[in-house]
């Protein structure tokens, strides 16, 4: 059985029967059988169903970020931008996949030589729960129009998503077993990597759980793409504008509840900003009002789960007993909900979680940099490598850190790190390997053919 549960008030939502081995199999077999044809049909045909499922999640926006927020407590307003955020990445496929699946000629002694990119077959998706749409959409708008078909496990937590998923594919046209969601548990995913008709493996999520799925994939030689944690480092340097560096930051931070993998983690502030910046930053976090996802004035809900939010408590706790301060929060509020405060760390040590580990959850380590040259060795100084901001007013000063110096995925200067359909989404160390977005996350699950006539 799988329950989604209401973070907000801690009652059940709805429970859901896993499927039974009998109809895993079924279901894989049936996107094998669904990958012949749906590899076939031309992109016009891909294009017109994935636009028929942009115009479905329009048309059910509020309904849809409804089930998000009551299964993972995202704020209301974010979960319809979020349903909105899918139907763009649908749409932008629609338009643009041709072209970035053109034949690619290239000039050799042949009278004709070239790259074609051919589809690879039936794909695993397994999901986090932190965008239970977006992630999907993002991985499942490209596939399907390269022509792939795909087998959804999403995490556990939110079930009613995974299926609503589904049914919208269905409902757009998408011939059967083209995209199926699978409620099963993770023991089961080792069984599916290892049937032969799977043909890759996408993950996003932890940097255990890539771990032990890019294992099972790699014993059985299925390729993979991994989108981990991060700990994103912001680096305010002594020329930012400290007011604007600080409200980025706050929203940086809070985002998603403060469960994003690529929410503003670690803010790395030069000395002679340094006061300057931790009041504006304190200020513009205490404003943040905690409370019910539904109402419209809440910055802040709760977190997914409880155990989250005990581990995330746990890092605290065990980040003060070396050394940090707790400069507001902190503190795990009474009363129903997952709920955790916005709350500031300062004087984070090396050796402690706040400096290592991701904190999922609206905690800010401030970490004092003596000059430009630390403030880019602590931002580096960590096993993750996702996103990474820079706050100056000297753009090319910026542009330069953010270009040269910053080993991450991605760096924007005086701006959050967010995720866009037109731009490569990935990390780099800890964080995983392979992209989502752009033509590059489109050809990832390609085969980039040579086809050479003499
Ligand atoms: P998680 O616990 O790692 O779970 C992610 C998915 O992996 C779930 O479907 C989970 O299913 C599955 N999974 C975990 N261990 C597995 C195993 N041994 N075998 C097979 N499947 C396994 O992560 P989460 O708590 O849902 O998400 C939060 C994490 O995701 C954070 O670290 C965040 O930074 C990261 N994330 C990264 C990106 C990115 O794009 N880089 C985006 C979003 C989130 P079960 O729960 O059933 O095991």
């Amino acid at each position: 059985m799988q329950t989604a549960i209401d973070p907000t008030t801690g009652k059940n939502v709805k429970s859901y029967k896993l499927i039974s081995n009998k109809k895993l199999n079924k279901t894989i077999f049936g996107a094998q059988a669904a990958f012949q044809e749906w590899s076939r049909t031309d992109l016009e045909e891909r294009a017109r169903l994935l636009r028929e499922a942009a115009r479905i999640l329009g048309e059910e926006q509020d309904a849809l970020a409804m089930l998000i927020t009551r299964e993972m407590g995202k704020l209301l307003k974010d979960a319809k931008a979020e349903v909105e955020k899918c139907a763009w990445v649908c749409l932008y496929y629609a338009q643009n996949a041709e072209r970035f699946l053109r034949d690619e000629y290239i000039a050799t002694e042949a009278s004709k030589s070239y790259i074609s990119y051919r589809p690879l077959g039936v794909i695993l998706a397994v999901m986090p729960w932190n965008f239970p749409f977006w992630q999907v959409f993002r991985f499942a708008a490209p596939n399907l129009m390269a022509g792939n078909t795909i087998l959804l496990k999403h995490a556990p937590n939110v079930p009613g998503c995974a299926l609503a998923i589904a049914d919208i594919m269905e409902k757009a046209g998408f011939p059967k077993g083209v995209f199926s969601s699978l409620i099963i548990d993770e023991k089961r995913v080792k069984k599916i990597i290892k049937n032969r008709v799977v043909r890759g493996v996408t993950l996003t999520g932890s940097v255990g759980a890539g771990r032990a799925v890019a294992g099972m994939a790699g014993k059985a030689l299925k390729k993979t793409v991994l989108e981990l944690g991060g700990s994103d480092p912001y680096l305010i340097l002594d020329d930012a504008d400290v007011i604007k560096a600080a409200q980025v930051c706050t929203k940086g931070r809070l985002l998603n509840n403060g469960q994003s993998c690529i929410g503003a983690k670690r803010f790395i502030v030069m000395r002679q900003v340094y006061n300057q910046f931790l009041e504006a930053f304190k200020a513009q976090m205490e404003e943040a009002v905690m409370g019910d996802p539904l109402e419209a004035e809440t910055a802040l809900g709760p977190l997914a789960r409880q155990d989250l939010r005990d581990q995330l408590h746990a890092q605290v706790k065990k980040s003060v007993k070396g050394g940090a301060k707790r400069l507001i929060g902190g503190k795990k509020p009474k009363g129903k909900g997952f709920f955790y405060p916005p709350t500031i760390l300062t004087d984070v040590k090396k050796g402690t979680p706040a400096y290592h580990e991701e904190l999922f959850g609206p905690v800010a380590s401030v970490i004092q940099a003596r000059d430009e040259e630390e403030a880019i060795l602590i931002a580096n100084d960590t096993s993750y490598g996702l996103g990474s901001a820079v706050f100056t007013q000297n753009i090319e000063r910026g542009e330069q850190i953010a270009r040269e110096h910053l080993q991450a995925g991605a760096c924007f200067v005086n701006e959050m790190v967010k995720s866009d359909p037109r731009l490569p989404f990935g990390g780099i160390k800890n964080s995983g390997y392979g992209r989502e977005l752009s033509h590059y996350g489109l050809r990832e699950f390609t085969n980039p053919k040579t086809v050479y006539i003499e």
